[in-house]
């Protein structure tokens, strides 16, 4: 720890956001934070948390992946902010894949206390599209250091990580980083020992496989340096469940982040009317029309409220809950979550998450048997509301009616989510909302 030699400041949290330094053919930001965070960690910086891991829009079109950025959080005195500008600023230059056209990193330092000023800019950059121009305004009027290469859009990310809401930062990540050589070639990862770890884990950690499509899911299918990323809801599981897999490779170093991924944050509860496109949306409403599947596999159907209609759509990808979505029929009440995207045939929301409150009851109509002769054959209609006739004996009943028989569906209420390589980095699994009741109960 680096203190005063005076001893008159005692040192405090910075916090320095990174974005946008990786393309989609190599590197990835948490990589640089990480190295940046030894690097600082060398010249006797010390971190006063993990670094922070945060999931921004997964619509935002400029997203290379995932959009994450990234946060350190180091304790420094005032005064030691050009030094650590300096060693992060040159860590991006040395490792940001600046060749690549897009690539736009940018840095956000701010003392903790500052930090919070930026928390409008998290929530828009978690839920909307923010305008770069207005966030560079807003850090000057705020006296924010911050540092541009291209055109600097990375600093929107890097705001956003600085200006993270606490109450959001909820899960862990441990990730294995690769050594360089090893960049670009496939992953030795034991696939079996990762089912192991998920087994025995199950309780503290998600989305390690996928046990639908037989998918090893810790591991991410780019050229970048990372070698696998276990979730779970505390630091401790994260890295124990890290070290329970085989990896027939060696690992550079393991950083652990806290991160704001699983946690339904990016949702916006909206009406139809009200679902802006490059949004995520939660919507309640009534299926309007009965679901179709095309033939490349993905399901249709439309979600009405008080405000209009909506297409809704569930790829191919996202595996058995097609099934759940192709079984709802007109008149089921519904919350829908997923991403809103402008299409040819008006807004459509890609399913995430589908709550079935209410399933509207199916029924066949049987027509009534003859009471009067010995076929007990089933009537005639004479028409709508006119009643029934036997063809045999000719016996009338103008009050007849025809018996309601209730059809099972196939389908209860509760909560079907996507299958587990389709789920976004922000989506909750419902096993860890269940989990995390079970523990806020005891
Ligand atoms: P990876 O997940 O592999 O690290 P990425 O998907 O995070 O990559 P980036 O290379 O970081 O993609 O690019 C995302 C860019 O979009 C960054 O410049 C970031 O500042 C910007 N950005 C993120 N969220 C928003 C948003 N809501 N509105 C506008 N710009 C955004």
């Amino acid at each position: 720890m680096r203190y005063s030699l005076r001893g008159v400041d005692k040192p405090k949290t910075l916090v320095i956001g990174i974005d946008d330094t990786d393309s989609k053919r190599a590197m990835c930001t948490t990589y640089v934070g990480a190295v940046a965070l030894r690097e600082l960690e060398m010249r006797g910086f010390t971190r006063t948390d993990h670094p922070r891991l945060v999931r921004l829009n997964p619509n935002c079109p400029y997203k290379t992946r995932g959009n994450a950025a990234v946060a350190l959080l180091i304790s420094a005195e005032k005064g030691l902010e050009d030094e650590v500008e300096s060693v992060v600023a040159s860590t991006v230059e040395r490792l940001a894949d600046m060749e690549c056209e897009g690539t736009d990193p940018g840095i956000v330092m701010a003392w903790e206390e500052e930090a919070g000023l930026l928390r409008e800019v998290y929530w828009k950059a978690l839920t909307e599209i923010v305008e770069l121009g207005d966030v560079k305004r807003l850090l000057k009027d705020l006296g924010i250091r911050f540092r541009c290469y291209s055109e600097g859009r990375g600093i929107i990310g890097a705001a956003a990580a600085v200006g993270a809401d606490p109450s959001t930062l909820m899960t862990y990540e441990a990730i294995a980083y690769r050594v360089p050589s090893k960049w670009g070639t496939e992953r030795l990862v034991d696939a079996e020992s990762v089912v192991e770890m998920d087994r025995a884990l199950c309780d503290f950690t998600f989305d390690n496989y996928d046990y639908e499509k037989g998918e090893v899911r810790i591991t991410p299918h780019t050229p970048c340096p990372v070698l696998a990323g276990v979730r779970a809801v505390t630091d401790v599981h994260a890295r124990a469940g890290l070290m329970m897999v085989r990896f027939l490779e060696p690992i550079d170093f393991v950083e652990v982040f806290r991160t704001n991924q699983a946690t339904d944050s990016h949702y916006l509860p909206s009406s139809v009317a009200a679902a802006k496109p490059l949004t995520s949306c939660a919507i309640r409403g009534v299926i309007s029309e009965p679901p179709r599947m095309t033939v490349g596999g993905h399901v249709f159907t439309k979600l009405r409220d008080s405000t209009g209609e909506i297409t809704l759509a569930a790829y191919y990808p996202t595996g058995s809950f097609r099934e759940a979505v192709l079984n709802l029929a007109p008149g089921d009440e519904v919350i829908v979550y997923g991403a809103v995207k402008p299409k040819p045939q008006g807004p459509t929301l890609n399913l995430e998450k589908l709550h079935i409150v209410r399933l509207e009851p199916k029924y066949v109509f049987e027509a009534p048997r003859c009471p009067n002769c010995s076929s007990r054959r089933r009537m005639k209609s004479m028409g709508r509301g006119k009643g029934y006739r036997c063809e045999r004996c000719g016996f009338r009943d103008p009050n007849a009616v025809p018996r309601r028989i209730p059809v099972p569906r196939p389908l209860a209420q509760g909560i079907y989510e996507v299958a587990v390589s389709a789920r976004r980095h922000l989506v909750m699994p419902e096993r860890l909302r269940l989990l995390r009741s079970h523990y806020q109960h005891r």
